[in-house]
Formats: C-alpha cells, structure tokens, sequence
C-alpha cells in the first residue's frame, strides 16, 4: 500500500472549515514513524464563542425539522461514511496507529450506529397519560435539550464521536465537539459527511486546542445543555463536578479494569481465542479491554501457554503495512507508562511469559506481553493499563473470583467462559458491571446499552436509554374550557 496522503485539520465552526482567529497549530505525529504528518488547528475563547453562537443557532435550526427528515440526513451522512470508509480509515491508521483493517471496521461500525439512531430518533414518542379530571388531556413531550459538548479520546476517534453524536442529532440536538488533538484528521471527515448530507450550518461543530481549557469554558456556559466525556477516570470526575455545579446534563464513559473469568469448566481455546482477540486488538487501548484474566487453576497454565502462542502469532508493524495485526501505542506517553507497569510487575513477582519490552528505537511498538503469577498488589491488577499487557492470576473457587473481579472501584466491561449454565447465570448477577460478555469477545452493538457504574461513569452510549440522555421531558396538561 503506497503512503497516503495526510491532510492538516481546521476547525468547523458555522458550517465552514476555518483556520483559528489567532492562526495557531499543533503537529500530529504518526504513532508508527514518530515523525510529524501533519497540523491540527488550535482553538482560543474567540473561536469557542463563534463555535457556541453557531451551534445554538444549529440547535434552533435542527430542532424544528421532522424527525423523519433529519433521519433521512443521518442516513445520507451515514451512506457517505459507507463509501469514503477506505480513505478515512487510512488517515485513522496514519494518526492513531492501529491496523488498516481495524480502522475500517471502525469506520464502518460507525455508519451503523448513525444509521441505528437515525431510526430511533423516529421513535421518540412521549405519552398521554389518563387525566383524573377528564376535561383534561396529559401528555408526556419529549423535548431535545440542546446544544451539546462532546468530549472525546483518540483511541476511538470516529467511534466514541458517533455514539454521542448519532443520539444527540437524533434527538434533535446540535453538537460541538472537542476532539482529540493527536488524532483530529478522522474526526474532521466523519463531520464533513454530516455537512455534505446536508444538516443546517452550526448543527455540527467541531474545535481542538488546550483540553481544559475548552472543557472550562464550554461546560460552564449558558448556551451548553448537555456534556458527555469519554476518556480517564480523573478526568471525568473533574468534569462531571463541573457539570454538576453549572447543573448540566452529564453522560460519563470513562476508565474500566475488565476481569475475565475463565472457571474449570471454559472452553480453553475458545476463552483464548476470543479474550485474547479482544485483549490486544487497537494494542490494548480500549477502554472494554480484557485485563485481569482470573484463571481457574486447574486450567491455568494450559490457558497461560495459549495466551502467549496468540500473542507471539500477532503481527507487529506500521498499521498500513500488509499483514499488521497490532499496531504501535497510539502516542509515546503510553510507551512511558508501559514500562512502569512492566517494572513494576516485575518487582512484585510477575513472571513475564513474553513480550514486556519496547520494540525498535522509532515508533511507539510495544511487543504483545503476557504477564503470569501477577500479584493482587501489581499495579497492572489494579490501574488500567491501557496497553498489549494480558495479566494472569489463578483462583481455586468460583466466590473468589466474584470478589476479585468485583474489588476495583471500575466496573464498564467483564467476561467470563464457562459452559455451565448455573455459573452463567450466577456471574451475569454478581458482576459488577455495565457489559458482559460470556463465551464470546466484546460484541457491542448500537441496539445495546454502553456504559458502566460506579468510577467507570454513569449514562449509557447504546440502545433507546442513549437517546433518553439528549432529551428533556416536559409534562403538559391542557384543559378544555
Ligand atoms: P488524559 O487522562 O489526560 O486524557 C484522556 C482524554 O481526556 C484525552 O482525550 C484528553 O484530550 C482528554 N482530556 C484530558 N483532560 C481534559 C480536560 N480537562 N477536559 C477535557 N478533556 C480532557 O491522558 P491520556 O494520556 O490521553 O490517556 C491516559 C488514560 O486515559 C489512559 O490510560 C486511559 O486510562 C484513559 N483513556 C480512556 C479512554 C476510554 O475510552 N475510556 C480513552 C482514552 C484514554
């Protein structure tokens, strides 16, 4: 595949691509070369209160358009997501790293779930509820909230937009969004599909620059209804108490800490199979990642042995090169941070099986790592790793890994294998979760709830309960005189 070309991002504000008033920029580098591709527009206040005065002109304009028409835009937006997914997806590899072939899947799950909330947005109904007096009518309205500031990471680029944005168009509210710096270009041409489908000018808004700087001003100002963040733990409990004390509207998607349950009586190969599909696809860096693997000790080292031919059989190189299963970290702070996991796992009795060093001196490549014998206290059993570090520990009784899995103040994503239908049943009630998954990889499907409970953040980015996040509900009696 020859080197495609990379194009520098501006900021969409008003329906129209524009550099930032003051004319500032910030590199992008590519992850797999560490050499710069790239410029990415750098936003100030003044481009912030052009980006608001549009984006609730947007949300006027939005709102007042029938649902089944502004369903008819999404799906055009959508179709053109279809047909650009090739180009966009390689301009995701070259900013984020991952393998081509993910990348496009990413771009093309991304058409689907705009399609799938196209629909819902037909199907925002309200109630008429029996009046005790009845010379009165009580209807139940649901009502978009408003303009809306997304927040959103660079491990997803178009994905973690296309959850928030699919539910909030649909619901008839615009959308600005602040996405991620490292990897603006992907975000900029999903937004462009959006303006050659034809949504009104302002209806979608996109800015980069310094990210809290934005998130202070955004949040806070009064043409901002609605925040929804996807991104660290940290950093979404600064940004939900923001919200909270301007009283906005919240969704918060943040870090998680998965457990995998693989009890005696799993199938080894198929719990390999797919957790380890799902532990080192896009190189870790999922927020749905598998990352305490609880082995049942009757079975640990057969599970420990495969673990480690699945990760040596992965291919690791530039994503857009042939054959590339697993990229480079997506930026060189994760290098950084692997090699504190690694240091400290060592230091506190991990056996490393494979892997655990960088590769090469350019580019951020991080060998696949299988970590055996990992002690509770391994800061890898307790910190998301965010990165191609498979962690493995045993357990004797099933009540003990409940306990285990359940420790952590997280709980987005869990898995468990087994064939049983009695320790089905018993962990799909005890985990403590938002998603699970059991004999099978992370299938998340824009029909199904997205999200997690306690410190992974609160609101779901799925199903008919992600559009309940973008509306209002107004209760309305009228009596006949
Ligand atoms: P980080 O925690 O500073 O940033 C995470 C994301 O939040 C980035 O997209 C960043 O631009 C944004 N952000 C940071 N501060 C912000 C603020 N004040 N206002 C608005 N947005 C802000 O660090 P990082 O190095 O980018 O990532 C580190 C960790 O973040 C990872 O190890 C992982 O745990 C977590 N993360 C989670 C997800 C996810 O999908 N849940 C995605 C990316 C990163």
């Amino acid at each position: 595949m020859t080197t495609p070309s990379y194009p520098d991002t501006r900021l969409l504000i008003d329906g129209e691509w524009c550099d930032a008033l003051s004319g500032k920029t910030q590199d992008v580098i590519n992850p797999a070369t560490g050499q710069p591709i790239g410029k990415v527009a750098f936003a100030a206040t003044a481009d912030l209160d052009r980006a608001l005065d549009a984006a609730q002109r947007g949300f006027e304009a939005w709102r007042r358009i029938p649902a089944n028409e502004r369903a008819a835009t999404m799906r055009k937006a959508a179709g053109l997501l279809r047909e650009r997914a090739a180009d966009i997806a390689r301009i995701l590899t070259l900013e984020q790293g991952k393998p081509f072939a993910e990348a496009r899947g990413e771009v093309l799950a991304g058409a689907d779930i705009i399609e799938w909330f196209a629909d819902e947005g037909r199907r925002v109904y309200g109630r008429i509820v029996p009046s005790r007096n009845l010379a009165a009518q009580q209807l139940v309205l649901k009502e978009p909230l408003g303009p809306v500031a997304a927040f959103t990471p660079w491990n997803f680029p178009i994905n973690q937009i296309v959850r928030k944005l699919g539910a909030a168009l649909a619901s008839g509210c615009s959308f600005l969004c602040k996405a991620p710096e490292e990897t603006p270009a992907s975000p900029a041409a999903l937004l462009q599909t959006f303006v050659d489908a034809g949504v009104p000018r302002g209806t979608v808004g996109l800015v980069f620059g310094d990210p809290a700087q934005i998130s202070n001003y955004l949040i806070p100002h009064p043409i901002i209804r609605k925040v929804t963040f996807t991104g660290s733990t940290p950093v979404g409990k600064q940004l939900a108490a923001l919200a909270g004390q301007h009283m906005k509207r919240a969704t918060m998607e943040l870090g998680g800490h998965a457990p995998v349950i693989v009890a005696a009586d799993a199938d080894v190969e198929l719990a390999v199979k797919a957790s380890g599909g799902a532990k080192f696809r896009n190189a870790g860096q999922v927020c749905i990642s598998p990352t305490r693997f609880l082995v049942h000790n009757s079975i640990r080292d057969a599970f420990a042995q495969a673990m480690v031919k699945h990760a040596e059989s992965l291919k690791l190189g530039d994503g857009l090169a042939e054959g590339t299963t697993l990229g480079p970290l997506a930026n060189a702070r994760r290098l950084g941070a692997m090699a504190k996991v690694l240091e400290d796992a060592r230091a506190t009795g991990a056996k490393v099986a494979t892997g655990g060093e960088r590769v090469g001196s350019s580019g951020n490549f991080f060998a696949p790592t299988v970590l055996t014998d990992v002690s509770l206290e391994a800061d890898v059993f307790n910190n998301e790793p965010f990165g191609p570090i498979a962690a493995i520990r045993g357990f004797d009784s099933l009540d003990e890994a409940i306990t285990e899995a359940n420790r952590l103040p997280f709980g987005l994503a869990g898995y468990a294998f087994t064939q049983s239908i009695k320790n089905a049943h018993l962990l799909s009630q005890r985990m403590e979760v938002g998603m699970l998954w059991i004999n099978q990889p992370a299938a998340p499907s824009p029909e199904m709830p997205f999200g997690g409970i306690k410190d992974s953040g609160y609101g779901s980015e799925g199903g008919p309960e992600a559009m309940e996040n973008y509306l209002n509900t107004k209760a309305v009696s009228i009596m006949a005189i």
